[in-house]
């Protein structure tokens, strides 16, 4: 393997002007495979040169921006052996240009620096992506992309406007040049499938100047969870509301429901709409705090409403283990199954469930507009999650519980196929293999987490990588290997 080879090409062409770092401490668990080298960009021209050479040498490559994956297929590979990690940490200016209400940002920046640049400039701009701030703003809009905007904007990725991207032949190419397909593929199609991002320029939307929180915790009661579901997606568009299941950690193994709200407007008016839509929540108006869009963000993320925004300049990530899991509800789940899930969370360690609604610009945007489609007809997305202290012993019984909870909601959740949302990505529901990735293995996943788009998926994919280059555990294949 000629890593010092790449080593020196990489020097010849920009001396001094990249790092090298090797078993960085994200890597610090001795049975995580380690890449030969990361290579972190300090220009776009840069990300060009690492995709020449990579090729050139026939170096596998990992693409990872803000490195949350939750598989780690940005920087990990348990498939091929050695690899190289391109991270674009460096690459993070944002560019927000009010007159014409839309930025440019580079995947390396965080969707919190993101908010934080455009509230710099407006406090009656926003845009519809993820809640918590370390998500990187590369690898979270090429999945589609989610927050508390979902039901007034839709997805991040549905809010794109136009992208750079390096292609596998090293070029950088625009919306115009790489044309519409692969324009539609990026937006949703899953990351570290058709090139490298550089930025994408995204649509700035329009949010008051005041937003209306909530959060109110109760014993899960299964009537009101119940009603939850049958009111949900059918809420006023300007207001978003979840629903976090946990256990108390005691010895009675309470299990918690806390219903949490997002207003875009003012609590006056957030009392009338609850009053009209979910009286049985039982919320007065001293339940309600006013502030702003982008200090919702951190009530969401949860945070109290007076800390610093400078919080979303932070880039520390996530530092405890976790599975999680995902589906999407079309019918409300009968109380008996919600009483069956109550039993199961208070019997692990540190679950938590999260229903998010969907509905109103969720149903408008139609299913093939990107490659993310669970649109029309989905209530909620339920998300499961198991957290553990690293060097926990009992991973094992943690992923046990999260999968036999994952069968247990099967007759529950959206079905032929049962989606997946591919930004929580769970290499349980399938793996490519090395140098035999067929179309037929992938459409596995590739049909749950793209329903019918998988398929024009594999078609761009077969246009513009058909040797691929650009693959990882659960990219799109081409068609027919051509190497
Ligand atoms: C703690 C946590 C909170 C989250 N919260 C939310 C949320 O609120 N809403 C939501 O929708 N999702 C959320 N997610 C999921 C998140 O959106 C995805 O994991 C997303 O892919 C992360 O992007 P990243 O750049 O940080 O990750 P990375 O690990 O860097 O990349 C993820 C994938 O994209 C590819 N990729 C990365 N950069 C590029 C690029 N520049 N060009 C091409 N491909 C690239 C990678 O190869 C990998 O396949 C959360 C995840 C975590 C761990």
């Amino acid at each position: 393997m000629p890593l010092s080879t790449f080593h020196s090409f990489l020097h010849n062409l920009h001396p001094k002007q990249f790092f090298l770092f090797l078993s960085p401490g994200g890597f610090a668990e001795p049975a995580v495979p380690k890449p030969e080298l990361i290579f972190t960009p300090l220009s776009e021209s840069h990300v060009q040169a690492a995709v020449i050479c990579s090729k050139e040498l026939d170096i596998h490559m990992r693409v990872r921006s803000g490195g949350h994956d939750f598989e780690g297929v940005s920087y990990v590979s348990i498939i091929e052996s050695p690899f190289i990690v391109l991270d674009l940490t460096n690459l993070r200016s944002i560019s927000v240009n009010i007159n014409d209400d839309s930025a440019w940002v580079q995947v390396g920046a965080t969707l919190g620096e993101l908010y934080y640049r455009i509230a710099e400039k407006s406090k009656v701009h926003g845009f519809p992506a993820g809640i918590w701030p370390t998500v990187g703003v590369g690898g979270h809009i090429t999945g589609g992309g989610y927050g508390i905007l979902l039901r007034k904007y839709g997805l991040a990725a549905d809010n794109v406007i136009d992208a750079h991207i390096v292609d596998v032949h090293g070029r950088v190419l625009d919306r115009a040049a790489m044309g519409e397909d692969l324009f539609w593929a990026i937006r949703g199609g899953g990351g570290g499938s058709f090139g490298v991002i550089l930025s994408w320029k995204i649509k700035l939307v329009a949010v008051p100047e005041t937003v209306t929180v909530f959060s109110v915790t109760k014993t899960l009661d299964t009537k009101l969870l119940y009603r939850w579901q049958q009111v949900a997606d059918k809420l006023d568009e300007n207001l978003l509301t979840r629903v976090l299941m946990r256990v108390t950690n005691t010895s009675e193994r309470i299990v918690t429901t806390t219903y949490d709200g997002y207003f875009l407007g003012g609590a006056d008016r957030l009392v009338q709409v609850m009053q009209e839509s979910f009286p049985e929540l039982g919320l007065t108006r001293k339940d309600y705090s006013e502030t702003s869009w982008i200090q919702s963000n951190l009530f969401a993320y949860p945070l109290p409403l007076n800390t610093s925004l400078e919080f979303l300049l932070l880039r520390n990530t996530p530092s405890t283990s976790f599975e999680g899991k995902a589906d999407f509800v079309r019918e409300p789940i009968p109380e008996f199954a919600l009483e069956e899930l109550r039993k199961r969370i208070s019997e692990e360690d540190d679950p938590l469930i999260i229903w998010t609604a969907y509905g109103r610009m969720m149903n408008r945007i139609p299913e093939y507009e990107t490659p993310f489609p669970h649109r029309k007809g989905t209530m909620y997305k339920s998300h499961y999650f198991t957290n553990w202290p690293k060097g926990d012993k009992n991973v094992a019984t943690h992923m046990s519980w999260i999968r036999s909870l994952y069968n247990y909601m099967t007759p529950y959740v959206s079905k032929f196929p049962r989606g997946a949302y591919v930004n929580y990505r769970d290499l349980d529901l399938g793996i490519n293999k090395k140098d035999n990735t067929s179309v037929i293995q992938a459409s596995v996943w590739g049909v749950k987490y793209f329903k019918g788009n998988f398929q024009r998926l594999v078609k761009v994919k077969t246009e513009v990588d058909p040797e691929n280059f650009f693959r990882h555990e659960q990219s799109i294949p081409p068609l027919v290997l051509k190497r």
